[in-house]
This record gives structure tokens, C-alpha cells and sequence, in this order.
């Protein structure tokens, strides 16, 4: 057997000589992350124009960039699906992974922070660093993304790239450190100098930038293209040992060792490396281009890959290579019109071929790949094999679910879970006409099968379907979809805070379930304990009974009994969290005990227990962040105490004062309405759920006696 070594050219080498399809060599899964309005959708547009992959570019204020392919996004202007592109660069495979701007999906970006191997963040020229790119830039670094910038909208009036640095430098905490310079200003904003080669680039306007010309550096310019070459040098040097060697032997240090310590410095989230343009004026987006795969990881600057053995729950660690067993995440799951049910997936080690079985994990259930697709933004192009580091769709999975591991039969492997957020959100549905009853409730199964932050529940008392989300945009959005792509009409009760109970003390309880049921005795005890756990820990279930008193099925019932207990609670049919249920105790008759006299007895035990143990209920708290002119902000402030607001933070900027704070979701719907009258329409706002927290004992009072 030939040994398999981690270096990136034998696997080049390798990728050659197995006939890769486009001579590909190298493949970046990359983000584009941005602030709402920064240029994202412009940028991704570009990127695909110029690889070759769309004929005509498509103009987001016309409706018609493809990249936003849902209706909706269309309509509303923004971004909502991440949707996983193809286009292909030099020798290389670029995927783009488009991740939403807007916070109520804060889901879908971090679903795809955890498939990217690097992110491009788009900032405006002229607004800096605004609130939601650094949410989304947060969560980037917290999966330790590395990062390029590219400063966008160099064209516009008021862009200043040198204050725009500065910001991502202390917004962000990052050493942004340019490795462009912007020549002309404003509208006169033509072309970049790059500051690696030194040299001067240009745009073709008549092609729509396609045609790039790159010339010495013009005199006038010279002077201040070496200063910014030297600072970016020494910036750079500092940090990397290798480079400083060369810097110290010649000053002038050549390309390639610059290109090399950019390389090292990105992917080790030591620096970012700065480029500008105007992507709708079509210029810089080719050299983003080559910065992308110049500067972001390869999927195999990553030699190993950690998961867990589904059977002994040990440690497996698995190489990321074409050679490994299968592996790999589901890590969207769509429905359309056109291929019926598509599951995202990226390779992780490696390569998946159509027609092949593979093992799902979670369901243990195999599953066949029908088709393989690679996505290119408005086509569909069927492949026989994914090698590790792609992304591609499948047709033909059946249970598989978003934040899913795929893996090989024989030797599998389950990968890290997608951790998704709690939702806050509730609201009834019901179909409009008998005739779409049962429509209904196959659409809430696909549409809760898409997104793990969409839930559907039922009221046990009222038989009400409850759905359940991230906020009143994204239910909305979801009943829009019903309605568009299913033609399921259904009505929607009122938009309610999605409460949750705990505990605030122990408690203990003994249950002795004894009744004749048709005629036969039924017989079970049990004894539980109950106490709370810290705030996110979630529930833990443990039997500390010997299985000599209680095995087999009665154990799973007592265990089933315990989860049912859970997801109602015991004060307004809220599921109870982050508490410990130990059951202490148990007597089985073996002539009349059963699973139903079990399963009753622990429920009902459950029940005590908690009702014993001050059970207290949970609300959602949000970060509200509200950027107001200055005149209004005593008002603002105002309406936020009446709101049990607390305010966090509060910032200056140009004559806006932008006010962090936490306020629970039950006093924020409608919030649009009333900022929009208390400011005269001149604010605007964000928010995301942070935690949950008790509800204050008179608040507590009133929502359940509602
Ligand atoms: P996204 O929300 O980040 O996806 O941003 P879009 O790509 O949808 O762009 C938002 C708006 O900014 C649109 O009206 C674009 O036409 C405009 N835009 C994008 N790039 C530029 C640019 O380089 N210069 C100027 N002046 N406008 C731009
Ligand atoms: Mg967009």
C-alpha cells in the first residue's frame, strides 16, 4: 500500500493523474459575509461573470441577480437562502457558500461558517464596519474562518478605504493590513496599484471590466505606493518569522516570499489582508479573485479531521484526503420544484460517487446517492464523483437532515453537529380549507426537515399545530413559501414569545400506579429526583437504578415517560429545560407490571417532582441594536426602559448614536412601528437572540393566567 502524505502537491499530483475534471487542481470553499446593502450579492455576481459561469451580469436593483434565486429574496431585496455556487478560476474550483445578512437567519450563516474554509468580508466604502458585519464576523471567528476584506464602493461619495481599515482594525480586532492601494477617489475611482507585484491595475470599462491591463506604476503615484509597500512589508514581517529573514537580508523582498507569509498569516487568523473596488462599477474583483485563492485555505490545509464513532462514541480521526473513507455534512437540505428533495453536502475525506450507498448516522439508515450535482449559479451540471474539499447536491436522500454526517458503510463516522439556536418564536396554524389539510402537514415536515430552526409541534389540549422560528420575519417568510411554492393556504394565529420552563430549587417524588385497565392489573413505582442545571446546559436523564430492578423495556418507558414529562412542563405547556432527572428508585411486580403502567407512573412522577421544585418560566432575550440620530435618542431610550430594556452600550458615530442593548422579545413586537413614529422613520434596528432568562414572578403571573 502506498503510504498517503499530507503535502499539497502529491495530492495535486494525485488529483492529475485520477484525470480531474477541469484540470482542477485546488478547491476554495469560500463565504462572502457582509453588512445588508455592502455589496454582497454585486460581488458574488461579478465573481461569476468574470470565471466564465453567467452571460450576463445581473443587477441586484433590478431584480434580477441570480444568486438570489428565491422569489422572496427577489421581492424583499435581501438575501435569505445560502445557496452553494461553482465557478471555476485559474486552476481552480471556487465554491461559493452565499450567506444571509440578515439576523433573523443567523441559522443560515452559521451553518455555512461551518462548511467554509475562508471568508471574503464586503464592507462599504463609505459606512465602514456596520453593525450586522460585525455579528456576522463574530461568528466567523468563533469557527476561526480566515478572512480577506474587500472594500467595496470605492466609487461612491464620502468612501475613504484608509478610515475603512482603521474601523475593521478596531471594530473587529483584526490586523487588517492592505495589500492594495485605491488610485482616484470617489467617482473618480479607477483602478488599484497592488502592492506585492507594484503594480498598477486597470479596468476595462467597455468589457465591463473583463478585460484586465496591468502597467508599471505611474510616476505621480510612485511615492506614495512605496511607503504603503513599505508599511504593509514591516506589518507583515513583524509577524512572520520567515519573511523577516528575507526582509532583514534585502528590503525589496521578492513576491513570492510576500505571497507566501500573506498565505501563512490568513489562514493561521493572524491577519487580514485588505483589497478594494466598486464591484458594481466592475472594477477589483478579478484581483479579489486571485486573492481568494491565493491567500484562503485549501479544504486540505486541514491534514486531519476529528469525529466520533457512532458504535463506541470514541474518538476517530479521519485524513482529508481523496484515499479516506467517505465523509461528509448534509449541510442544507432544500425542496424544489425542479429535483424534489437536494441535499447540500461537502466532502470531507475521501470522494462520493453516484450510484454508492452511504450510512447516515443519526437515523442509521442507509441512503442511496441518485444524482450528483455541482450547483453553478443559474444551471445544474450532474457529476459521477465529489472528491474531498467539494461541495455538490444529491438527489435521492430520503431521512436526511439539515447538520447531518454522512460517511462511508464500513467505517463510519459521525462529525460534528451544527449547533442550531433555540427558537423564540410561536404562532398556530391551520390549513384554510379542509383540502388543505393534509398538504399542510407535509409541507411543515419538508420545510422543518430544511431548517432546524423552524419547528412544528402540536397542543396536546387543543390539537392546535404550533410552528416555530427565529423571529417574526422568518415565520413569515416561511408561510409566504407555503403559500408560493406548495399552494398551501393556511391561517396564522398571532406571533407569541416561545417560553420555556425550568427550575429554581430540587424536588422529589414517589409514584405508585396501581388500576385495573380492561380487566388487568397494571402495576409500576417509581422515584425520581429533580434539579436545575446552569443556564444552556440542557436536560440530562439519569437511571440510578440497578438494571437487576429495572431493565429491558420498563427502563426505556421510565425513560420515555421522563422525555414526554419534559416537552409539556408543568405550568403553561412550555418544554422544560436544563434540569437533571435522576430516577432514585423503582419496584416492578412481575406479574402486573407493564410499559403503559411504567410509562404513566414516570410521567405522572415527572410531574410531581418539578411541581415540587419551584418550576419557573423562561423568556427570550434579544440584543437589540438600534442605530438613531442623536435629537431622538432621549426618546429612544425612554421607550426602551418602558420595554424592560437594559442598555448595554451606546456609541457615537457621524451625528448617529448607535445603542446596544437587551430587551426581551415578549415587549419588542411592533417594534418597527413604534421607532419608526418615535424617530420619524429616520432609525433603523437589528436583532438576535441571546439567552433565555426567567421571567420576573409578576410578569410570570400574568402570562399564565392568559
Ligand atoms: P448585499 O445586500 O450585500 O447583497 O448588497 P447588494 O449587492 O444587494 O448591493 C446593495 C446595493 O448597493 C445595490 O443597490 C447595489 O447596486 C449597490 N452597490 C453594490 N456595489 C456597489 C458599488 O461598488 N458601488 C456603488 N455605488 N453601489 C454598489
Ligand atoms: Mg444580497
Amino acid at each position: 500500500m502506498t503510504q498517503i502524505v499530507h503535502d499539497q502537491h502529491t495530492d495535486v499530483a494525485s488529483r492529475q493523474a485520477e484525470g480531474r475534471p477541469h484540470g482542477l487542481i485546488d478547491v476554495r470553499n469560500i463565504g462572502i459575509v457582509a453588512h445588508i446593502d455592502a455589496g454582497k450579492t454585486t460581488t458574488s455576481e461579478r465573481i461569476l461573470f468574470y470565471s466564465g459561469k453567467l452571460h450576463k451580469i445581473g443587477e441586484v436593483h433590478h431584480g434580477t441577480a441570480i444568486m438570489d434565486w428565491m422569489e422572496q429574496e427577489k421581492e424583499r431585496g435581501i438575501t435569505i437562502t445560502s445557496a452553494a455556487t461553482t465557478c471555476f478560476w485559474h486552476n481552480f474550483q471556487i465554491n461559493i457558500i452565499d450567506t444571509p445578512g440578515h439576523v433573523d437567519f443567523t441559522v443560515e450563516v452559521e451553518r455555512s461558517l461551518r462548511v467554509l474554509d475562508g471568508a471574503v468580508g464586503v464592507f462599504c466604502g463609505v459606512a465602514g464596519v456596520q453593525p450586522q458585519s460585525e455579528t456576522v464576523w463574530r461568528q466567523a471567528r468563533k469557527y476561526k474562518v480566515p478572512c480577506i476584506a474587500f472594500i467595496n464602493k470605492m466609487d461612491r461619495k464620502g468612501a475613504e478605504y484608509d478610515r475603512v481599515i482603521e474601523n475593521i482594525r478596531e471594530k473587529l480586532k483584526v490586523d487588517a493590513i492592505a495589500i492594495q492601494m485605491p488610485v482616484g477617489s470617489e467617482e473618480d475611482f479607477n483602478s488599484v496599484v497592488d502592492l506585492i507585484t507594484m503594480k498598477h491595475i486597470t479596468f476595462d470599462e467597455a468589457s465591463q471590466g473583463e478585460k484586465v491591463t496591468v502597467f508599471d506604476i505611474p510616476a505621480e503615484l510612485r511615492e506614495e505606493a512605496e511607503v504603503r509597500r513599505s508599511a504593509m512589508v514591516e506589518a507583515i514581517a513583524e509577524k512572520d518569522e520567515a519573511l523577516l529573514d528575507v526582509f532583514l537580508e534585502d528590503s525589496d523582498v521578492d513576491e513570492a516570499s510576500l505571497k507566501a507569509a500573506i498565505r501563512r498569516l490568513t489562514i493561521s487568523n493572524e491577519m487580514v489582508a485588505v483589497l478594494c473596488g466598486t464591484s458594481l462599477r466592475n472594477k477589483g474583483v478579478q484581483p479579489l479573485m486571485d486573492a481568494i485563492t491565493d491567500f484562503l485555505p485549501s479544504p486540505l490545509d486541514v491534514p486531519t479531521l476529528t469525529g466520533v464513532s457512532p458504535k463506541t462514541g470514541d474518538k476517530v480521526d479521519r485524513d482529508v484526503s481523496d484515499h479516506a473513507p467517505f465523509s461528509g455534512l448534509a449541510f442544507k437540505v432544500v425542496n424544489d420544484s425542479f429535483s424534489g428533495k437536494l441535499t447540500f453536502v461537502r466532502v470531507y475525506s475521501g470522494v462520493l460517487k453516484k450510484g454508492q450507498n452511504v450510512l447516515n448516522p443519526h437515523t442509521k439508515k442507509r441512503e442511496r446517492v441518485g444524482r450528483l450535482l455541482r450547483l453553478h449559479a443559474n444551471s445544474r451540471e450532474d457529476v459521477e464523483i465529489l472528491y474531498t474539499g467539494e461541495i455538490g447536491g444529491i438527489v435521492g436522500f430520503k431521512n436526511v437532515t439539515t447538520g447531518d454526517t454522512l460517511c462511508a458503510e464500513q467505517e463510519p463516522v459521525e462529525l460534528l453537529r451544527i449547533e442550531f439556536p433555540e427558537p423564540v418564536i410561536s404562532m398556530s396554524i391551520e390549513p384554510k380549507t379542509q383540502g388543505d389539510r393534509d398538504s399542510l402537514k407535509d409541507v411543515l415536515k419538508i420545510l422543518s426537515e430544511e431548517d432546524p430552526t423552524f419547528r412544528v409541534t402540536v397542543n396536546e389540549d387543543t390539537g392546535q399545530t404550533i410552528v416555530h422560528g427565529m423571529g417574526e420575519l422568518h415565520l413569515e417568510i416561511l408561510k409566504d413559501r407555503m403559500l408560493r411554492e406548495y399552494k398551501v393556504q393556511a391561517n396564522a394565529g398571532r406571533p407569541m414569545v416561545a417560553y420555556k420552563e425550568s427550575l429554581a430549587a430540587q424536588g422529589s417524588a414517589q409514584e405508585v400506579f396501581d388500576r385495573e385497565i380492561a380487566g388487568k392489573k397494571q402495576f409500576a413505582q417509581v422515584s425520581m429526583k429533580i434539579e436545575p442545571l446552569p443556564r444552556g446546559s440542557g436536560n440530562e436523564i439519569a437511571l440510578k437504578v440497578s438494571k437487576n430492578i429495572l431493565a429491558g423495556a420498563f427502563r426505556a418507558a421510565v425513560e420515555s415517560g421522563i422525555k414526554d414529562g419534559l416537552v409539556t412542563g408543568v405550568l403553561g405547556n412550555y418544554p422544560m429545560v436544563d434540569v437533571r432527572v435522576t430516577v432514585t428508585d423503582a419496584e416492578v411486580n412481575s406479574e402486573e407490571s407493564t410499559d403503559t403502567a411504567f410509562h404513566t407512573a414516570s410521567v405522572l412522577c415527572f410531574r410531581e417532582a418539578a411541581k415540587k421544585a419551584e418550576p419557573i418560566l423562561l423568556e427570550p432575550i434579544m440584543k437589540l441594536e438600534i442605530i438613531t440620530p442623536e435629537e431622538h435618542m432621549g426618546d429612544v431610550l425612554g421607550d426602551l426602559n418602558g420595554r424592560r430594556g437594559k442598555v448595554q452600550d451606546m456609541e457615537s458615530e457621524d451625528g448617529n448614536q448607535i445603542i446596544i442593548s437587551i430587551v426581551p422579545l415578549s415587549e419588542l413586537f411592533g417594534y418597527a412601528t413604534s421607532l419608526r413614529s418615535l424617530t420619524r422613520g429616520r432609525s433603523s434596528y437589528t436583532m438576535e437572540p441571546v439567552q433565555f432568562e426567567p421571567v420576573p414572578a409578576a410578569k410570570q403571573q400574568e402570562i399564565l393566567s392568559y
